[in-house]
């Protein structure tokens, strides 16, 4: 068995209460205490005089204890244990407040390491609650407490460079440093190590146990600006072994899927391109060519396509989904068009059916709102193969929806969909191909790692006759201009946005700002104009009710939170208004300023702000009047926020790391795909490396299938 798989209440010192605990912070194995790392380091290994300590130094003295004891105070119950510490420069105070037990644990005579800040105080220099470490053994060489040796085994919380950790739960740093400790003097002296020697040498990486050894306890000379970049010898490689165990799992479906077979590869005839030709409403982008030739090349091969095709807001994503949709069903293929809200779906399914009106082909949509008999209705038509397309929401997958021959699947917006249920639509046809759209760009460094088991497709340009939306950042001092400016808007026939932001912790705050703004604006500030109010509590069909009435020109102002901010079109509006728009991410400004300029005025977007601003929000909103290329703001907001924040949620395919990290680390990353790559092509390893990569690799990661 893997020693690193023993449980933690083996370890000396861990009992039921404290396993429990150390449970309920995720911690069940030493691997899973060994492999969460310390946050940073200190140097407490360099020891001062203290003679030569100053006020508001941080720095470790080692000294012999002249005496010690428990003072009162005026207050009852609370005490301050006192200590005089001296070495053969001079002598200094050190005080700890509340700890009494501290009084049995300090003796007079002892050698000890006291770590911590120097402030000046009516008795002079003191340390207040001072890191300390009892030296064993007292002192031999009377004369010289300090020059006395310090073995580093000795100590570990000073007198070295000491790890920092993450306090959790009740798992105090000093505890964890000793848990961890424990721990590693358990191991046997070689640990089975995932990877290969051949890798291992190459990328000239240390052995696994040493290398855990040294992230916790770093040997005295260890950079300490190497540690806490995270590039010591020891981090490099065990962020390696992360990034490789996850490239293999990536790399081993990839091949996987590249070995499934879907029901039949299209081919494509004169035939269907004068269809094509006839079904296009206009000239196609260069991008939008290239991503159609992209696409197809994969509907020809006998593999699935897994394929994401990246586009800014009102790039013409659907315009070449419809292509591709096209392609399938006139080779007789279905093809299943998802949304993740009923909106989209329902605009999706009015423009395709537009498109779509002089083909043969039927096409119809299922949402959680199709009545039932209708519903079983168009299911037996999809199932026997009358119906070619279906436009929907999850409900096509929770349904009992079957089809003849679905060929294709299209998701619009993944970051909105889980990846399961991407899973099980698929599931559903025998390896369709899969065309994921998202109109969140995916940086370049994460495309290429967390994505590396899609091929993907990219377009920049956009569709020819658009304006440039404006946009400004305000401080909310300045409400009323912009007021003003909006009425102007309104007057010319336009129609407003005003979002209100709602954040997980407050939502229900923020619902009430957001209906108290919306009924302050509808009484007082826009008394003349018709102003509705949407938000993610009301009801399926209020909302598609307010919406509707907003996108046919009935309402003036729409006051929402960010429920508008995927996809729903609304050519009349010009002004996207955002209220706390420092609370919200850079993508997500984007793509709510995407909602206008869909139409042919000029749009404007109107960033209001509460001042001041710290320097991330400046820079945040400073990213967005500067450029409206939303791959140049998403690789601005990868840099400012972290990959973590950056797409929210863990259904975005993003993988859970434990020790990597995907911005700081990816150069690491592509070295551990190469490798991957490699390894898993050399047939005498592949069975044994494929056999890390067992169900509880996908656990492991937080992902379940992507595409
Ligand atoms: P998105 O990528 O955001 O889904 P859409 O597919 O909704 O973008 O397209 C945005 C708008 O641009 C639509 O009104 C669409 O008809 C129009 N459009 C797309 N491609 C072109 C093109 N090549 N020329 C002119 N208009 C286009
Ligand atoms: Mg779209």
């Amino acid at each position: 068995m893997d020693p690193l798989q023993s449980p933690l209440q083996f370890l000396k010192g861990v009992g039921p209460r404290r396993a429990a605990d150390l449970q309920r912070v995720g911690l069940h194995t030493l691997e899973d205490l060994l492999y969460r790392f310390p946050i940073r380091y200190e140097d407490r290994a360099t020891f001062l005089t203290i003679a030569s300590l100053r006020p508001g130094m941080t720095a470790s003295v080692v000294g012999e204890i002249v005496g010690c004891g428990l003072r009162p105070t005026r207050r009852p119950r609370f005490k301050i244990f006192e200590m005089l510490v001296r070495d053969r420069t001079g002598s200094l105070r050190a005080i700890w407040f509340n700890q009494p037990f501290l009084n049995d644990i300090f003796k007079p005579h002892q050698r000890v390491i006291l770590y911590g800040k120097l402030e000046l105080t009516s008795h002079g220099l003191q340390f207040q609650s001072p890191q300390y470490e009892i030296l064993p053994g007292e002192r031999d060489a009377a004369e010289d407490p300090a020059s006395a040796e310090v073995h580093e085994d000795d100590t570990l919380h000073t007198g070295r460079i000491v790890p920092i950790y993450e306090k959790t739960g009740t798992l105090t740093t000093k505890m964890q440093r000793v848990l961890v400790h424990q721990a590693l003097s358990q191991l046997p002296p070689e640990l089975p190590d995932p990877l290969p020697p051949d890798v291992r040498e190459r990328q000239r990486l240390l052995e696994r146990r040493r290398a855990l050894e040294e992230v916790h306890f770093p040997a005295g000379g260890t950079s300490l600006d190497a540690l806490n970049t995270f590039q010591s010898d020891a981090h490099r490689r065990l962020i390696f072994e992360e990034f490789f165990l996850f490239q293999l799992g990536i790399v081993l479906r990839r091949r996987r899927s590249d070995a499934e077979r879907k029901l039949r590869p299209v081919v494509i005839t004169d035939e269907i391109r004068e269809s094509a030709r006839r079904v296009l409403p206009f000239k196609l982008t260069g991008d939008q060519k290239k991503s159609i030739a992209e696409i197809v090349g994969d509907m020809k091969r006998p593999q699935p396509m897994n394929r994401l095709l990246q586009g800014d807001v009102g790039s013409g994503k659907t315009i070449v989904a419809l292509m591709a949709a096209l392609v399938a069903m006139e080779n007789g293929l279905q093809v299943a068009f998802m949304a993740p809200t009923e909106i989209l779906a329902e605009q999706h399914f009015i423009n395709i059916r537009r498109l779509l009106e002089h083909s043969r082909f039927r096409l119809t949509m299922i949402t959680g709102a199709t009545a039932a008999k209708k519903r079983r209705e168009l299911q037996a038509e999809l199932a026997g193969g009358s119906m070619q397309m279906v436009v929907g929401t999850h409900a096509l997958i929770e349904d009992p929806v079957a089809f003849r021959e679905l060929g294709l699947v299209i998701i619009d917006e993944q970051h909105r969909f889980g990846v399961l249920q991407r899973a099980a639509l698929r599931a559903k046809g025998l390896h369709p191909d899969v065309l994921v759209m998202t109109a969140t760009p995916i940086p370049r460094t994460l495309a290429l790692t967390a994505y590396g088991d899609l091929d993907t497709s990219i377009m920049r340009e956009m569709p020819p006759g658009r304006h440039p939306i404006k946009t400004i950042a305000k401080p909310e001092s300045r409400r009323d201009e912009i007021y003003d400016f909006i009425r102007k808007q309104l007057d010319e026939g336009r129609q407003t946005y005003v979002i209100y932001p709602l954040v997980e912790e407050s939502a229900k705050v923020d619902l009430k700002a957001a209906t108290e703004m919306a009924d302050h604006l509808a009484q007082e500030v826009f008394q003349a104009y018709r102003v509705g109010l949407l938000h993610g509590k009301m009801k399926q069909d209020a909302k598609d009710r307010i919406m509707g009435a907003f996108s046919r020109g009935e309402l003036d102002i729409l006051v929402s939170t960010t429920v508008v901010e995927v996809g729903v079109d609304v050519a009349n509006a010009s002004v996207m208004l955002v209220e706390h728009a420092e609370r919200f991410g850079l993508s997500q400004l984007h793509q709510l300023r995407g909602r206008v300029g869909r139409g042919p005025h000029q749009s404007y977007c109107v960033l209001l702000y509460q001042a001041p601003l710290n320097d991330q929000g400046r820079a945040r909103l400073a990213a967005l009047t500067e450029t409206t290329d939303g791959f140049e703001i998403a690789e601005r907001d990868l840099q400012l926020r972290g990959p973590g924040d950056f797409f929210g949620t863990r259904q975005s395919g993003l993988p859970t790391l434990r020790v990597g990290d995907l911005l700081r680390d990816h150069q690491l990353m592509e070295e551990a795909r190469r490798e991957a790559v490699a390894a898993l092509d050399d047939p005498a390893q592949t069975a044994a490396l494929a056999a890390l990569v067992n169900a509880s690799w996908e656990q492991r990661f937080g992902l379940v299938g992507i595409g």
